[in-house]
């Protein structure tokens, strides 16, 4: 890199040995390339000035001049509220303080022209300002367009407010010239009509418009993203060169068999579209790592089940691991149903396998007597041993640690062939990102015939109601499931909620007419299997649980999911829950109940389920709402430290700097030529950890 820009920070002017202590610890900047690095988050637009009839039209941010008429304070003592009119000659609005109403009254006047900037909002039809920013009308006109930086206190109590750093910045851009390198070749800066990486800095810091800060925006979002892809491919590349798989090269009589006697439907085109990419990967001599996306009912456990079939008929054994018992035992018994006419030993191990049972599976899975198991995290002990494990599927996929995969990995000479499947979506842009390292397959058609499931939101208030509903379904020859959230910091009260809705359902819907379950995590697991087992029989109507039974259930009878206090549960989770109904020939319900003061993020939630049935566009929701790292957890949010591109927002040029890097490296798959100079060299800088990355074509 070059010496200008990694000078310490201390040496710019306008900072020294004091002020560069505090930007070290307050903010992380080191060097002249770290402030440089520091980009506004938000720019002020003060070229202009709007006039109060025009508010309905800004996006965002205003400024108005006019002068104040009257003030006023509203609300009781305790929640004292500020209010001024402000009057321009085209109308009038009112600004509202909620906070410091005492100290700002002191500071207006009445009938003095002044200026005000800040964000028009409506709240119960009318328009104020909420907090304005409030000065003299300055000489001149208009101040411009401005960056906003953000600060920390200490940073502003010592001159270092966003202003202040604004001022350092111009320090550092004066001398800017001729000291950025460029690293995206030209062929792409012409192709995409990007701004060279100095104009783009000096821009990014200094935009005379709004069209400017979008321009050195865009520019530095799609780099930072094309090399962050560029790293992943490499980084996928690497692993696929070390990693050697087992080689299935066959189809074999087992797959063909069950898929064309035993199926008792057509595989839908995405089903089928899937499995080829599986046959396509196991067939290589490299190791598989693909993820399955396929929304609730997709059929993706058909499609698991068909690639155990294929590595079970090259002789290997295969695994499936289920999230819980439950599920793992619902999987055994579908699968065992399903392959009865074939011969293939299939054996169940959960947690609660009885050691009596425990030693001789030991000792069949490693002589290979069983060729697939089906199970939980039980699998992953160190005393189950396999003879040649071929292929392992994990079923919803978001339960699982990445450290728990790897060491499923290791129990074999080499790595089986991994397929995890998830029916909670993840958006394209962060699958592309997050999961660079894996391939990835959706499933995105469900089967023919499905209904779709109709959801609505109701109110605490108009419970009756619904249960009311409830009846009807009933009486129709349905079945329901009502669920609780269970969320350990709260469990105690949530617990006692459960209970309490129980009795009061049990107390609604009472004997001998009505039958009703209960499932949570406090029972026995073989009270739950009781339990679940009578429900799925039809022996009880009513399903009262937590969230045990979001994942996998499968009772096509069950017609209608309420959900007890959605406003506590995640999209995911709601659109999980609700994939329990709609899984028969009946018309399903899915009916969201709430208190009635609801979070704006809460409303859009419940909008969104009412809207809508697909899980993809759920998690672009969900992803919008939350941003990434909530969406990943936080293990995987290191990779999220982007300086200027927003994995939420910016999509598209994710979308672009994927394709961009994937070019690349098809027409120079060692970066070598040099027009690929500028990359090589910042590559490098990001793979240091593999010094040799460069010689793998
Ligand atoms: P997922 O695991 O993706 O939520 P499942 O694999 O449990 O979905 O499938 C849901 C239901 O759809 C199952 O009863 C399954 O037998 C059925 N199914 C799967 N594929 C098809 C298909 N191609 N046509 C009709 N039904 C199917
Ligand atoms: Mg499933």
């Amino acid at each position: 890199m070059n010496n200008f820009l990694i000078t310490p920070i201390e040496y710019l002017k306008g900072v020294g040995p004091q002020k560069a202590e505090l930007l070290r610890k307050e903010i992380g900047i080191y060097s002249f390339k770290d402030l440089l690095e520091y980009y506004p988050y938000r720019y002020v637009d003060r070229s202009r000035f709007h006039k109060v009839n025009e508010l309905l039209e800004v996006n965002g941010f205003a400024q108005l001049k006019g002068r104040i008429v009257a003030i006023q304070e509203v609300g009781s003592p305790r929640n004292k509220r500020l209010t001024a009119k402000f009057q321009d000659e085209t109308g009038m609005i009112d600004l509202v303080w909620f906070k410091g109403a005492r100290w700002i009254k002191s500071t207006l006047k009445v009938n003095q022209e002044i200026q005000i900037y800040g964000k028009p909002t409506q709240y119960k039809g009318r328009w104020n300002i909420p907090h304005p920013e409030i000065s003299k009308v300055a000489q001149g006109s208009a101040q411009g367009f401005q960056p906003v930086y953000s600060s920390t206190e200490r940073l502003s109590a010592a001159g270092m407010n966003s202003k202040g750093i604004e001022k350092l910045v111009r320090n550092l851009l004066e001398n800017l010239s001729g000291q950025v390198e460029e690293f995206l070749p030209e062929k792409l800066t012409v192709e995409h009509r990007l701004l060279t990486r100095e104009r783009a800095i000096k821009m990014v810091h200094n935009p005379t418009s709004e069209l400017d800060a979008q321009q050195a925006r865009f520019r530095l979002k799609f780099e930072e993203l094309f090399f962050l892809q560029m790293e992943l491919l490499v980084r996928k590349k690497i692993t696929m060169q070390k990693s050697k798989g087992y080689m299935l090269e066959s189809v074999g009589q087992l797959f063909t068999d069950f898929y064309e006697k035993h199926i008792p439907f057509d595989l839908t085109g995405a089903q089928k579209r899937v499995l080829k990419e599986i046959r396509r990967d196991l067939k290589t001599g490299h190791h598989m790592n693909r993820l399955l996306q396929g929304d609730v009912g997709s059929g993706k456990t058909l499609v698991a089940l068909l690639s155990m079939l294929l590595a079970i008929g090259n002789d290997y054994q295969a695994a499936l691991i289920a999230p819980t018992e439950i599920l793992a035992i619902q999987h055994y018994e579908t699968i065992s149903e399903m392959l009865e006419p074939l011969n293939v030993k299939v054996a169940l191990l959960t947690g609660s396998t009885k050691k009596k049972e425990r030693v001789p599976l030991h000792d069949q899975l490693q002589n290979g007597e069983i060729n697939l198991l089906i199970g939980t995290h039980a699998l992953l002990e160190p005393t189950v041993v396999f003879k040649n494990l071929g292929l392992v599927v994990i079923d919803e996929q978001h339960r699982f640690g990445v450290a728990q995969r790897a060491r499923m990995w290791r129990k074999n000479k080499l790595p089986p062939h991994v397929l995890i499947m998830t029916a909670t979506p993840i958006p394209r842009t962060l699958a592309m990102t997050f999961y660079g390292d894996l391939d990835v397959s959706v499933i995105d058609e469900l089967p023919p015939g499905r209904k779709p499931i109709t959801t609505m939101h109701k109110y605490d208030a108009s419970r009756l109601r619904m249960f009311g509903f409830l009846k009807e379904e009933i009486a129709k020859g349905r079945q329901v499931y009502i669920v609780y959230p269970l969320i350990q910091e709260s469990e105690k009260l949530d617990f006692n909620n459960l209970m309490d809705g129980y009795e009061a359902i049990s107390r609604a819907f009472p004997l001998p007419n009505y039958r009703v379950s209960i499932v949570h995590g406090k029972m026995k697991p073989e009270d739950k299997e009781f339990e679940m087992n009578r429900f799925a029989k039809g022996e009880t109507q009513i399903m009262v649980a937590t969230t045990v039974i979001e994942v996998g259930v499968n009772v096509p009878n069950a017609s209608v999911m309420v959900i007890e206090s959605a406003e506590r549960f995640g999209l995911s989770q709601l659109h999980q829950l609700r994939g329990r109904v709609g899984r028969g020939a009946e018309k399903s319900y899915c009916i969201l109940m709430t208190g009635d003061k609801l979070s704006p993020d809460t409303i859009k939630r419940m909008e969104t389920m009412v809207r809508t049935n697909d899980g993809f566009e759920i998690a672009e929701v969900d992803l919008q709402l939350r941003g990434p790292g909530d969406l990943l957890g936080t293990q995987q949010s290191g990779m999220l430290d982007l300086k200027i591109a927003n994995l939420s927002k910016d999509g598209p040029v994710v979308g672009m700097a994927r394709d961009c890097a994937k070019q690349l490296l098809k027409d120079d798959p060692t970066v070598e030529l040099p027009e690929n100079k500028g990359v090589r060299v910042r590559l490098s800088e990001m793979l240091s950890d593999r010094p040799n990355w460069g010689r793998i074509a």
